[in-house]
């Protein structure tokens, strides 16, 4: 999302976006995203500073730190960024910062559910699907 804060008028201005997560660059080693990330923003501009109100909606895969299963964790999140400007500043590029504010909602240990059994230590069976023939 580029803002030119020249072209932003005295009212302010709001803008939505669909985002490939491509084109953030989100997709790393361990987070993955497959559906487009949306982005709603209410831009306003002072003297010396644009500010910006984000919605951010996204759908983050995560790996359960338990069962190794992929799950869907829905990311809804509201922020405020306030950059300064003066004339020098020809565009704001906002991708970075909503990139870096997707990224550090991923949680430290993702679990697919808060009772999530696991894997059996011997055998590796993803205990929510059953109980393997070492239990007991
Ligand atoms: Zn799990
Ligand atoms: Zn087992």
């Amino acid at each position: 999302m580029k803002i030119y804060p020249a072209q932003i008028p005295r009212e302010g201005v709001s803008l939505a976006e669909d985002f490939t997560p491509e084109k953030l660059d989100l997709n790393t080693e361990i987070i993955k995203f497959r559906e487009p990330v949306w982005v709603k923003a209410e831009i306003s501009k002072i003297t010396n500073a644009v500010t910006f109100d984000l919605d951010i909606e996204a759908s983050m895969c995560c790996l359960c730190s338990r069962c190794l299963e992929e799950f869907t964790l829905p990311l809804h999140k509201r922020l405020r960024f306030s950059y300064p400007v003066d004339r020098s500043v020809q565009v704001i590029d906002l991708d970075p910062d909503i990139r870096e504010e997707i990224i550090l909602e991923y949680p430290v240990k993702p679990l697919c559910r808060a009772d999530c059994h696991g894997l059996c230590v011997k055998c590796g069976q993803n205990l929510n699907l059953g109980k393997c023939s070492c239990s007991n």
